[in-house]
């Protein structure tokens, strides 16, 4: 008997979802029954990749996705069910443009340095009507309404479903708030090993939209889904481990950071708008990162590469206890892609002993004019995408990944390209 036939006997799991993460960060996924799991264990469940969100063609062979059971997770809404996490695989060779396979390469390589990552994400989230158009609550309309108490609890059904949840899975939840825009909620869990928390990151968007659903809503992530809102972000913590000793701290140092961490955070400053492609990997990802401010009258999000100690205006920020906080990624990133990307620039800067200049104290949104040297972030999604395409580091340590990941994303810039707007008429209808 497989590990997963026996789980199915032992937790009276009736169906499996097979899930794999595609290059858009979308979830695919066949749901399997019990009976047939333990060839499904074996041999993988087969997808056409090309319609699965893969730079494939029709004309290739079955993508095979075969389950991790370290992964499996027994959905507490519907104990019959339990989730699988995949790594694909085609013609018995690993898919070098899947995810989760580069991240696990990328957490090999780390491994190879003596390095074990561990990174916390915060994943912002909107409640919104069924149909996308507007925030479920109607009454959540204050001008500020970070941390409004009334707001959150009229929400308690879902965040509290979605907290007991986490805290059932061994998560370690420890906090939920609402955030600075109307209808925007974060709930924040334990840090753990990277690839951890990408399987975690995952599933949450999957389980925050499950229950959401269940309670007649919709959950979303898009970055800027209302235009005079705070967007989303999806900020990672990263600190690197050799056992149980945190080798980013070091008590010496103002900010509490080693040398090792500080070339770490170099090498991300040093490649920042090519990983921007990465990070923040839609369209919509540019109207997060350089906004005006929103009517809360803040942003949060960055526009320069910069980093700093406890101040949430820069780009990097490093709040002490060995680790530095990344604000730049968004509610679209790829939880395995953000990861993987990170890793592989922190090595970089590593490898490389990059050293991230100057912190900056400043106060970036009133006075980033005063640093004239800062780079400046991609503007939009092809500036980023090109930028990318010319970092030979992020190419080669990527793999794969990353020819794959252009070829879908300038035919999605292309669609998007093709698209008459309405601002478009309203400004050249009469030229
Ligand atoms: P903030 O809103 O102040 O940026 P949050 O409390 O919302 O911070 O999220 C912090 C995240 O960082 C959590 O996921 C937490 O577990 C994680 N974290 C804390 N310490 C570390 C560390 N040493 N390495 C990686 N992640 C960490
Ligand atoms: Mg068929
Ligand atoms: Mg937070
Ligand atoms: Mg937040
Ligand atoms: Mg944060």
């Amino acid at each position: 008997m497989t590990d997963l036939e026996k789980t199915a006997k032992d937790r009276g799991i009736k169906h499996f979802l097979i899930s794999y993460t595609d290059l858009f960060g979308v979830q695919r996924a066949k749901l399997v029954p019990a009976r047939a799991i333990g060839g499904m264990a074996k041999n993988g469940a087969g997808f056409a990749g090309f319609a699965g969100g893969m730079d494939m063609t029709p004309a290739h062979p079955d993508l095979i996705a075969l389950p991790d059971p370290d992964s499996f997770i027994q959905l507490p809404w519907k104990p019959e069910v339990g989730w699988l996490a995949s790594d694909l695989w085609m013609d018995g060779k690993i898919v070098e443009q899947g995810p989760r396979n580069v991240l696990k390469r990328l957490k090999a390589e780390a491994a190879e340095k003596g390095l074990q990552v561990k990174s916390g994400v915060e994943c912002e989230f909107f409640l919104i009507t069924p149909d996308g158009k507007d925030v479920c609550d109607t009454a959540d309309r204050q001008a500020k309404p970070c941390y409004d108490q009334s707001a959150l609890m009229r929400q308690y059904e879902v965040v509290a479903e979605v907290s007991d949840v986490m805290s059932q899975l061994g998560w370690g939840p420890y906090q939920t708030d609402h955030e600075d825009a109307n209808g925007q909620f974060e709930m924040n869990w334990d840090f753990d090993d990277a690839l951890v928390t990408a399987d975690r990151h995952a599933f949450f968007k999957y389980m925050v939209r499950s229950i959401a659903e269940k309670h007649g809503l919709r959950a979303t992530f898009m970055p800027k889904p209302f235009v005079d809102l705070t967007g989303s972000g999806c900020h990672a913590h990263v600190s690197a481990w050799d056992g149980d000793r945190n080798l980013f701290a070091d008590d010496s140092d103002e900010l509490g950071m080693s040398e090792l961490g500080y070339n770490f955070i170099g090498g991300i400053i040093h490649s920042a708008e090519a990983l921007c492609a990465l990070y923040n990997p839609t369209v919509n990802s540019y109207k997060r990162i350089n906004a005006p401010r929103t009517t809360s009258g803040s942003t949060w999000a960055p526009n320069s590469v910069t980093y700093s100690g406890d101040n949430r205006t820069h780009m990097i920020r490093v709040p002490g206890g060995g680790r530095f906080e990344l604000r730049l990624p968004d509610g679209s990133v790829n939880p395995y892609i953000l990861q993987a990307a990170t890793i592989a620039a922190g090595l970089d800067g590593v490898e490389n002993k990059r050293n991230p200049g100057k912190r900056l104290d400043i106060n970036m949104y009133t006075h980033g004019h005063t640093v004239t040297d800062a780079k400046k972030l991609p503007l939009n999604l092809l500036d980023a995408l090109r930028t990318l395409e010319k970092n030979e580091m992020l190419k080669q340590r990527l793999g794969g990944f990353i020819p794959s990941f252009l070829a879908k994303k300038t035919e999605e810039w292309n669609s998007y390209c093709g698209h008459l707007t309405q601002w478009e008429r309203d400004h050249t209808l009469d030229c």
